[in-house]
């Protein structure tokens, strides 16, 4: 079975599972990103602070996919936050991966204490209009930072990336992008690593009942509930085992179940905190 495809607010779409970037070290993306391509992922998230566009790119190229079946996602940095400042990071975001459009680019936190996010919104707004994104969104977004784009601007973005797992569910924040039809991407899908999710026991029980594994368990939570997610591993085993995730489902009960495991659980910086 393949991946399924969600429609955002502006039409286009995305598969709902993708692989994700972060701490992929500049010399090695090139063959772990050659590596998800070849299980299957064509949907990389990656981000300008990452520093490892480049490696993106040239495994892009190199793969002979054809363009229109990836999904490129990127982000603008905060320190470029504003109006010609966000026109040359996307240009050089755009450059560094070799391409002539990314499928979805994003304000990477509101950076509140700079107050930038409205101004950079309104470049992303204009980024679109070019045809060089063809979606736009942001990440780390509240819900007051939301309410203040809904307010000032013209679109409404398609996604928000936000810290999404089972012991950090945001629901003010997903309820209200949700209503909003603002689609939730899932970073840190399976906590970083760093809480002991896969221990926990209605994971576990879930993984025997299925044959699978916790950490398959925790990609299909996810994907049952609507979000879209791109775990991370530099193991071609583990990108394998995390994109084998469709020949199961899980019941409501065990949905229930996993996310009770809810306690306000954090595991980055509060995007009220990060400039
Ligand atoms: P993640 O939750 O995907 O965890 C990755 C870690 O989980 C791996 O390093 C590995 O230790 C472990 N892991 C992965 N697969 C496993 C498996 N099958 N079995 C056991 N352990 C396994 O964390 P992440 O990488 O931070 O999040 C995913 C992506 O989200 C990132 O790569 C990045 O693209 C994005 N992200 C965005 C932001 C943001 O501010 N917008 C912040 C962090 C991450």
């Amino acid at each position: 079975k393949s991946v399924p495809t969600i429609t955002l607010n502006d039409g286009h779409t995305i598969p709902q599972l993708g692989f994700g970037v972060f701490k992929v070290e500049p010399d090695e993306t090139t063959r772990i990103v050659a590596d998800a391509l070849s299980v299957g992922y064509r949907h990389i998230d990656t981000a300008a602070i990452y520093g490892n566009e480049e490696g993106v790119g040239k495994a892009l190229a190199a793969s002979n996919i054809d363009r229109s079946e990836l999904f490129i996602t990127t982000k603008l940095w905060n320190d470029r936050q504003g109006t010609q400042s966000a026109f040359d990071a996307f240009d050089e975001s755009l450059e560094k991966l070799g391409l002539d459009y990314i499928d979805l680019y994003l304000i990477h936190w509101p950076a509140p204490g700079n107050d930038k996010f409205v101004e950079s919104w309104k470049v992303l707004e204009k980024i679109q209009e070019s045809g060089r994104a063809r979606s736009i969104g942001v990440s780390n977004f509240l819900v007051p930072h939301l309410d203040r784009l809904l307010h000032e601007t013209s679109i409404v973005p398609a996604v928000n990336q936000i810290e999404l797992h089972p012991a950090h569910q945001q629901p003010e924040v997903t309820a209200f992008a949700r209503e909003n039809g603002i689609n939730i991407e899932a970073w840190g899908p399976l906590g970083q690593g760093k809480y002991p999710l896969f221990d926990e026991e209605v994971v576990t029980n879930a993984a025997e009942t299925h044959e699978k594994s916790p950490a398959q368990i925790v990609i299909r939570w996810h994907l049952q509930n609507g979000n879209i997610v791109f775990p991370k591993s530099n193991r071609l085993a583990r990108m394998a085992e995390n994109f084998d995730v469709f020949d199961f489902e899980l019941s409501r009960t065990e949905l229930t179940m996993i996310s009770a495991l809810e306690r306000a659980g954090r595991v980055s910086a509060h995007p009220n905190e990060v400039n």
